[in-house]
């Protein structure tokens, strides 16, 4: 019986925290926030991703692929099918051509139809895929989580100190077995060179039903929805990115000063390269609102979103993936902890 001290309640501490409780281990989360999955994990495009979006990454597909399935049977109920979600390749302005982009995502096991561009009301593609790819619930998952660890969480509480010694890890004083930082990159440092990127999402309202539109592969866009049947993002690789900075208080600072006139050109500038694919977005898409979060991202020219963690003393350290590599990050620490303890954990 082992006490855990979980640091972070987004997706991540919060999947760890209620599989740790569920196997019968004492389990307390601490956030600096005032409510579960504030940051990163409440402010993202909510995309339950397969792997359509990862062409250039075999481990971040895997991974996505594995997660996907998984995701759908642990938390049946925290994401919702999309009847159209589109992905397509651009005949000018991607890295791969739609051939070469079918047949790696063939290879990966994941399943698609082809569909017609024009069909779509789309233009400059050389081909498309209809997916199965669904959106999460972040309005359900922090239900969930707070009702499953009502007695477990901490919140409101910066971790300032954490300290190992004499087989204990210390957090703010308080003693603990072993210690998750699951602050995507916050607190202790990660074990891959990574920076930390502000990001900004637009926001938009339409009546376009159940859709999303990815374009792939490369500096592109894509439009998703949100669990609010009328409500969308829109991100684009190349306008959503804010900067590059060392630190995730460097990246949240910048963020606290990005002002309207920043939003209004990112804004021009992501409608103009969305609506070289589809014409008449401005006339299906109404919008209102920006969406400021951090992404904290390995540094390599492959767009690995892959997750990995790595043990420090007592101490493990998660460098997020995407939401649907929780399982891979839980199972990782509780196959570290069976190795160095000698003992098998029976997993439910
Ligand atoms: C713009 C954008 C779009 C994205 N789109 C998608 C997508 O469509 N699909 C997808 O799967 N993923 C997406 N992601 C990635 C996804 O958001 C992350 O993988 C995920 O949210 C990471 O969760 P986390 O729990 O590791 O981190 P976070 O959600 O950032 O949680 C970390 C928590 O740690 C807390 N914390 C930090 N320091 C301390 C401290 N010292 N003491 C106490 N608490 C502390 C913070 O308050 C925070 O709540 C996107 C990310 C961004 C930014």
């Amino acid at each position: 019986m082992f006490r855990f001290g979980i640091i972070g309640a987004g997706w991540y501490g919060c999947h760890i925290a209620s599989s740790f409780k569920a196997l019968g281990f004492d389990v307390k989360v601490f956030d600096r926030k005032e409510s579960v999955l504030a940051l990163a994990s409440g402010n993202n495009q909510f995309r339950l991703h397969q792997g359509f979006h990862y062409a250039r990454s075999y481990r971040t597909r895997v991974q996505s692929r594995d997660g996907y399935m998984r995701f759908i049977e642990r938390y049946p109920t925290l994401s919702d099918p999309i009847t159209h979600n589109l992905y397509a390749v651009p005949n000018q302005d991607s890295l791969i051509d739609f051939l070469t982009y079918r047949l790696i995502m063939t290879s990966s096991g994941i399943e698609f139809s082809e569909v017609k561009a024009e069909q779509h009301g789309l233009t400059n593609c050389s081909g498309v895929l209809l997916t199965d790819e669904r959106v999460m619930r972040t309005d359900k998952a922090r239900e969930l989580f707070n009702l499953r660890l009502k007695d477990n969480l901490q919140l409101a509480t910066t971790i300032e100190n954490v300290d190992e010694r004499d087989g204990k890890v210390f957090l703010n004083g308080e003693a603990f077995d072993y210690v998750i930082d699951a602050t995507w990159g916050s607190l202790l440092p990660i074990d891959h060179p990574v920076f930390y990127e502000p990001t900004l999402l637009l926001y938009y309202r339409s009546k376009i039903g159940s859709y999303a539109l990815t374009m792939v592969d490369g500096n592109l866009c894509s439009i998703y929805p949100t669990e609010a049947a009328d409500i969308f993002t829109l991100s684009s690789v190349t306008h959503t990115p804010l900067g590059k900075y060392n630190t995730m208080a460097a990246a949240r600072h910048y963020l606290s000063q990005v002002d309207a006139s920043v939003i209004d050109s990112k804004r021009k500038l992501m409608e103009e390269q969305v609506k070289r694919y589809m014409p008449e977005f401005c006339e299906k898409f109404e919008y209102i609102a920006p969406q400021l979060s951090v992404k904290t991202k390995i540094i390599g020219a492959t767009d690995d979103r892959s997750c990995y963690v790595s043990k420090q003393g007592r101490k493990f350290v998660v460098m997020s993936g995407k939401i649907d590599t929780i399982f891979y990050a839980s199972e990782s620490i509780l196959s570290m902890i069976e190795a160095e303890n000698e003992i098998q954990v029976s997993r439910i």
